[in-house]
C-alpha cells in the first residue's frame, strides 16, 4: 500500500526501514521534543480477537455473538472484523443487517431481525444514559484492567452484555519508548480506547503519559495543543483515525503495514511497521541535517 512514486528515500533510511515521503519531514525530524504513539495498531498489532462474551441475566451467548456480528459485518473497524471471524469460527449463522450507521470512533449499529443492535464503547452508553448491571460493570472492569478492550451489546436499548477483545503488543515498542526516553524524548500515548486499557499499555510500555478516549474527530487536537505548548511533535499511526493528527503533526510517521489514508498523510512511513525506527529517523535526521543546527 505504500506509494512508491511518491518516495524520496535516502540510502540510509531505506535500509532502516524509513520511507522518506516528505524531506521537510525527515530535516524538521531532528527538533522533535514530542512522540505521539497511537495504541492500536501501532504500539499493539492491531489484530484483534474475541477473549470472552458475557451475557447479562436473561440473556444468551450465543445470541450476543449473531446478533453482534451481524451489526458489525459492514464495518471496517479491527473490533468488528474480530466479531464476526469470532462468530463464523462459533459456527454461527451470522444474519442479515440493514441500515448500518457507524458511531464514528465509538461502535457500530444496525437493525438486526427486526431490532436496533448497538455494538459500543462504554462512552456511548453514558452519553445515551444507560446504566450497566453491577454484575457487567465488574466484568468490564476485569477485563479492561488487564488490557482488554471492551464492547457492549445493546438490542432496542437494553444491554445484552459484553465482548472483550485482546489485542497483542509488538515486542520492539518496548525499545522504542525507551531509546525515544533515553534521548529526552517526550513519549505519550494517543487513544480512542478506554482509559483503563490505555493506563495498562501505558504501564507495559513504560509511557507516563496517556490521552484516552480520544474520538477520531479529536487526535488531531491533542497534537495542535502540544504544538502550541511550544512542542515539536511528530505523531505516529496506522488508522483511518490517525490521518488528520498524522497531517497535523511536525512530523507524520505512518506505520507501513497500515491503512492508506494514514500512508497518504503521512511524511515518513516505517516500511517494516518497527516502531523503533521512529528514534533511528531521529538520529538520520541529525546526521543529514548537522551542520544547519
Ligand atoms: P484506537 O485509537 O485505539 O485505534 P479507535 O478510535 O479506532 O481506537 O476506537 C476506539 C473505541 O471505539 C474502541 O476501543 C471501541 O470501544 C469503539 N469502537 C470503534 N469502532 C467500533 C466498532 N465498529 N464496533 C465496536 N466498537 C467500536
Ligand atoms: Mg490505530
Amino acid at each position: 500500500a505504500i506509494p512508491l512514486v511518491s518516495l524520496i528515500a535516502t540510502t540510509k533510511g531505506a535500509r532502516a526501514g524509513i520511507l522518506v515521503k516528505n524531506k521537510l519531514a525527515l530535516e524538521t525530524a531532528r527538533k522533535i521534543d514530542v512522540v505521539l504513539f497511537d495504541k492500536t495498531g501501532t504500539l499493539t498489532e492491531g489484530r484483534q480477537g474475541v477473549v470472552d462474551v458475557v451475557a447479562m441475566d436473561g440473556a444468551d451467548v450465543e445470541e450476543i455473538t449473531r446478533l453482534a456480528a451481524a451489526t458489525e459485518a459492514s464495518s471496517e473497524h479491527p473490533i468488528a472484523a474480530a466479531i464476526v471471524r469470532y462468530a463464523r469460527e462459533a459456527g454461527l449463522t451470522v444474519p442479515p443487517a440493514s441500515g448500518f450507521r457507524s458511531l464514528s470512533g465509538r461502535g457500530a449499529e444496525a437493525t438486526v431481525e427486526g431490532r436496533t443492535v448497538t455494538v459500543a464503547s462504554a462512552r456511548v452508553l453514558t452519553e445515551r444514559g444507560i446504566l450497566l448491571s453491577p454484575e457487567l460493570v465488574n466484568s468490564g472492569r476485569d477485563h479492561s484492567a488487564g488490557g482488554q478492550t471492551v464492547v457492549y451489546v445493546l438490542a432496542d436499548g437494553s444491554v445484552l452484555g459484553l465482548v472483550a477483545l485482546a489485542d497483542v503488543i509488538r515486542p520492539e515498542s518496548v525499545q522504542a519508548v525507551a531509546r525515544l526516553s533515553a534521548r529526552g524524548v517526550r513519549v505519550a500515548m494517543l487513544t480512542g480506547d478506554s482509559r483503563e486499557v490505555g493506563n495498562w499499555v501505558a504501564k507495559e510500555l513504560g509511557i507516563s503519559e496517556v490521552f484516552a478516549e480520544i474520538l477520531p474527530g479529536d487526535k488531531a487536537g491533542v497534537v495542535k495543543q502540544l504544538q502550541r505548548d511550544g512542542s515539536t511533535v511528530a505523531m505516529v499511526g496506522d488508522g483511518v483515525n490517525d490521518a488528520p493528527a498524522l497531517t497535523q503533526a511536525d512530523v507524520g510517521i505512518a506505520i507501513g503495514a497500515g491503512t492508506d489514508v494514514a500512508i497518504e498523510s503521512a511524511g515518513i512511513v516505517l516500511a517494516t511497521s518497527d516502531p523503533r525506527a521512529v528514534d533511528d529517523i531521529l538520529t538520520l535526521s541529525r546526521a543529514t541535517y548537522r551542520k544547519e543546527l
